[in-house]
């Protein structure tokens, strides 16, 4: 049998006919920039996540970016984030020339520690940008009352967190100042190419991320600040209209799909090789990762079995080669280390059967038997 990680031709065969009369009517008034779609688009994902503001941007990666110009990150400035994330997380901050500040994470949750996060700020944090990782909302409270007692902006990195919740039911990105989120095709909600947005209940910086999506300029051709091309497009507005309708019909196959999980790993007894997710409500499943001490193996078994995995994230940020003028070492994040290593994603989309999770489960347990 196989199991991919990620089968998108799956879903896309449930709204093909949909998909194709949005792409045609985007197509007939060729309006490929900006314009009504992606104003559609930017209400309707601020309805969905109960923001009052939604800015379509170019991708995750410059929903970030954008952001952090927004609030004012200038270089030598400090930004406390988590070195266990995708790239993008700290590469935005080192691009302005600010500097993340690392806090090691939480083993259980992989998100940062967010207990740790008060006793880094300094006179140079200027925010702090917390991830969502794999669609399990970051512990805000500590983060939220450190930014406000310091006067400190937040940042959230929800590109894997669209429509999760915390333990209160706050939504992920309407707890900072900006939530940003990522349309990347792999994403949970995905577009046919690159896309992101910003979403934000202040008035002001949704002002500022919209006048940076355009190279700064309001009004056109005048430009107070400079910006970039963050732009939408259309034909990706149009796409995820579609898509939005299914997010949380999707989001419950997910988690419907990750208690099955939970469930046939007990039935076979493998608490002791592997460690799963624990069950959190307003987890959105982007990931369902497990760890094992002998992950490298484990993930081998499998990919000579069918079944796709995938490792987030082998090196941690603060291990990476371009940040190491930052001047972080080894052994600088244990928790991240281990992760790192011990860290492996099964396949967890909707449409996932359960005799495709039978075979996955039916494998780990061959190679634990053996
Ligand atoms: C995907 C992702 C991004 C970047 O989004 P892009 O749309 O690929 O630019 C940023 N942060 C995290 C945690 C992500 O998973």
């Amino acid at each position: 049998m196989n199991v991919p990680l990620l089968d998108l031709k799956a879903q896309y065969a449930t709204i093909r006919a949909e998909v194709r009369e949005a792409i045609d009517r985007v197509c007939e008034s060729q309006h490929f920039i900006l314009g009504p779609e992606v104003m559609a688009l930017e209400e309707e994902i601020a309805a969905f996540c109960g923001a009052r503001f939604a800015v379509g941007v170019s991708s995750g990666t410059d929903a970030l970016l954008a952001s952090l110009m927004a609030i004012g990150i200038c270089p030598g400035d400090e930004v406390i984030t988590t070195p266990y994330s995708f790239f993008a997380t700290a590469g935005v901050i080192v691009r302005l020339g600010a500097r993340p500040i690392f806090v090691d994470i939480d083993p259980t949750t992989f998100n940062l520690d967010a207990g740790a996060v008060p006793e880094k700020v300094t006179s140079r944090t200027k925010a702090i940008l917390p991830v969502h990782l794999f669609g399990q909302c970051a512990e805000m409270g500590p983060i939220l009352r450190a930014a406000d007692e310091h006067g400190i902006a937040v940042i959230e990195d929800a590109a894997q967190a669209i429509g999760t919740r915390d333990d209160r039911g706050r939504t992920a990105g309407t707890m900072g100042h900006v939530g940003c989120f990522s349309f990347f095709p792999s994403k949970n909600l995905g577009a046919f190419g690159d896309g992101g947005m910003g979403i934000t209940n202040d008035v002001g910086l949704a002002e500022t991320l919209r006048v940076l999506r355009v190279h700064g300029s309001k009004p056109k051709y005048y430009h107070r600040i400079v910006g970039g091309n963050f732009r939408l497009d259309a034909l990706q507005a149009a796409v995820l209209r579609v898509k939005l309708k299914y997010l949380t019909a999707w989001t419950e196959a997910r988690r419907r799909n990750a208690e099955r999980y939970r469930t046939l790993f007990k039935e076979v007894g493998l608490q002791e090789q592997v460690t799963l997710p624990d069950d959190v409500p307003g987890h959105i499943y982007h990931q369902f990762v497990i760890r094992s001490t002998d992950r490298d193996r484990l993930q081998e078994f499998l990919r000579e079995r069918g079944v796709g995995t995938e490792v987030y994230y082998p090196l941690p940020l603060h291990l990476q080669e371009c940040f190491k003028d930052l001047g972080y070492r080894k052994g600088d994040f244990p928790q991240a280390e281990a992760a790192a290593q011990e860290s492996l994603a099964l396949p967890i989309y909707p449409e996932l059967t359960e005799a495709q999770q039978r075979y996955v489960i039916g494998q780990v347990k061959e190679l634990y038997d053996r």
